[in-house]
């Protein structure tokens, strides 16, 4: 196959010939297709760099896109979560409970506002939260002493509960929701991946006490850097924004009310994401129209699918992930990770879960034996949004040979 044959470079450096792969379909890289050049252009020529027009217009775009009512654009996913998960009042000294499976930046958030992380397991349908340990926990492992919920072995305050909405897959919000009712306990939802989900038809944005959103480069859409936070409340949506810009009562003789952060999205970067943000509904399309197309190539693999969403969700896919049987097909997802390269195809890992990380190796955790399965038997296959029919059956086509050889 000659198509295969041309991914192939010689690498010759160090004298000694040895092909080496390049690779050449990325995992999920930005398409920028639209009014990028221009918007950002503009905000140069009119020097909007830190502030400009360009701000208000991408936080509208994405409340009104998402159904919220506030929208506040700050740098980085990492600051939303940071600044959500103050403003709900997490403290020094607290514990926020989430899931394990997830980007370490979540866990980060939580450390930078004094608290820790409790680890749970994740459910194994949408690889959220498993709410039943949530219960259980918060049942058996915590009582409520001066009007507050505390852990009954440390004493420490449970702050709040931080969901993931995990590669683009919403949260059964409704179930979370009615167990942070019960326990009065705040929610901050970390959307980043999800931009563009839907939970029983109603957008993601749209139905959390607050949710945070990530435009890092290579998430649905990017501003190269940026994070959002969304919500309803716009007492909580105000105390973000004071946050996020040095939390200044007065910005003409610059008195602070707290201790406040350099947190703005510059206006450059809301540029970028205000173009972007227009074909969000396309991308989101595209990306769910490939997952389909990968399940469907695998349907004659016994044993190897793509990862099916909930009946009640409609997910971004941010990432587009293979699972397969261990029992049938044990350990393929570690030759399946050397293979693809071969073959110019990135392939990720699914996030190694946090609990077995080093900066959080002294946090609490249940036991997260699913997502320690899912991490074993999930790998994420390329699926940027300007991947052609072409690309991608090509990338189906390897994971079919990889199976069919192993079967020989
Ligand atoms: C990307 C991501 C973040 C952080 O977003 P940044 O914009 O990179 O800071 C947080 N949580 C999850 C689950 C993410 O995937």
């Amino acid at each position: 196959m000659s198509s295969v044959q041309s991914l192939i470079d010689l690498d010759t450096a160090g004298g000694r010939a040895k092909p080496r792969p390049t690779l050449r379909i990325p995992n999920c890289i930005p398409c920028l297709e639209g009014n990028e050049e221009a918007y950002v252009a503009e905000a140069v020529h009119n020097g909007d760099l830190a502030v400009g027009p360009h701000i208000a217009r991408f936080e509208r775009a994405i409340a009104d896109y998402a159904g919220a009512t506030h929208a506040v654009a700050v740098a980085n996913g990492t600051a939303a979560l940071h600044l959500a998960l103050l403003a709900v009042g997490v403290a020094p000294g607290d514990l926020v409970l989430m899931p394990t499976l997830t980007f370490a930046a979540t866990a980060n958030a939580v450390k930078y506002c004094g608290a820790d992380p409790v680890f749970f397991d994740v459910d194994p349908v949408s690889w959220s939260i498993d709410v039943g340990q949530l219960r259980a926990y918060l049942e058996g492992d915590c009582v409520r002493r001066n009007g507050q919920l505390v852990a009954r072995d440390e004493g420490r305050r449970i702050a709040a509960i931080l969901p993931v909405d995990l590669y683009g897959h919403p949260t059964d919000m409704d179930a979370l929701t009615d167990i942070a009712r019960e326990f009065a306990l705040a929610v901050v939802e970390d959307g980043a991946e999800a931009l563009g989900a839907r939970y029983k038809g109603k957008s993601l944005g749209s139905y959390a006490e607050v949710c945070c959103l990530s435009f890092n480069g290579n998430k649905i859409i990017t501003g190269g850097n940026g994070g959002m936070v969304v919500t309803n409340d716009e007492t909580l949506a105000k105390r973000v924004r004071y946050l996020s810009a040095q939390a200044k009562d007065d910005a003409v003789e610059f008195v602070h009310g707290a201790v406040g952060y350099n947190y703005r999205m510059p206006n450059v970067n809301a540029a970028l994401a205000l173009a972007q943000s227009e074909h969000l509904a396309r991308f989101v399309a595209r990306k769910r129209a490939f997952v389909a197309r990968y399940d469907a190539a695998f349907a004659k693999i016994e044993g190897v699918s793509m990862w099916r969403e909930a009946p009640w969700a409609e997910s971004s896919h941010w990432m587009a992930i293979v699972t397969v049987d261990e029992k049938r097909h044990p350990n393929a997802i570690n030759g399946l990770r050397k293979d693809l390269p071969t073959k110019g195809i990135e392939a990720r890992p699914v996030w190694l879960p946090l609990h077995r990380q080093k900066p959080f190796a002294h946090s609490k955790s249940m036991s997260c034996d699913v997502a320690e399965r899912i991490y074993r038997t999930g790998l994420c296959l390329p699926c940027s949004a300007g991947l052609t029919e072409q690309e991608l059956d090509f990338c189906a086509q390897a994971v079919v040979s990889f199976f069919e050889e192993q079967e020989a």
